[in-house]
């Protein structure tokens, strides 16, 4: 841990996300502080491009009406690391709501594939406490779980 790390930060040494399990991000919460390093170099070496947009996305709590700009350079950012799939769209829709993307459910799908990412960095399987949902911040994911149909 970082006694130095900025106000909100996950406090892993150099992690870019915030905290929003207490202390840890959703990415370092629950596991061993031996694979700390292991997911911070995950996430700022490989995955950067979505911890922008999630950081992104948390601080405009799922709006860019008044900042296209920033939705465009997350675009952009997708676009450049071949991660055209990570884009807002169908993936994104409510059930309920066929056609109409949901930031908050897009913001759940990113987080998602930084779980991924960071457990297989950190040589476990998905995190069970995030993937129960609960998280915490400008958005709150627990009325449309996507981890909820997927196996823990
Ligand atoms: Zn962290």
């Amino acid at each position: 841990m970082n006694d130095l790390t900025a106000p909100g930060l996950c406090s892993a040494a150099d992690c870019p996300l915030p905290a929003s399990f207490g202390k840890f991000c959703f990415c370092h919460i629950g596991r061993p502080s031996s694979s700390h390093n292991a997911i911070t170099r995950e996430l700022n070496d490989r995955q950067a491009h979505i911890v922008g947009a999630v950081c992104a996305i948390r601080q405009r709590a799922g709006s860019f009406a008044d900042v296209p700009e920033t939705y465009r350079t997350i675009q952009r950012a997708f676009i450049a690391a071949e991660c055209r799939n990570l884009l807002l769209g169908e993936l994104d829709c409510s059930p309920h709501k066929p056609g109409r993307p949901s930031a908050r459910l897009w913001l759940c799908r990113l987080e998602r594939e930084l779980l991924d990412a960071t457990g297989a960095a950190a040589g476990q399987a998905r995190h069970v406490t995030a993937a129960l949902g609960g998280v915490i911040g400008a958005t709150r994911c627990e009325s449309s779980n996507p981890y909820a149909s997927q196996e823990l």
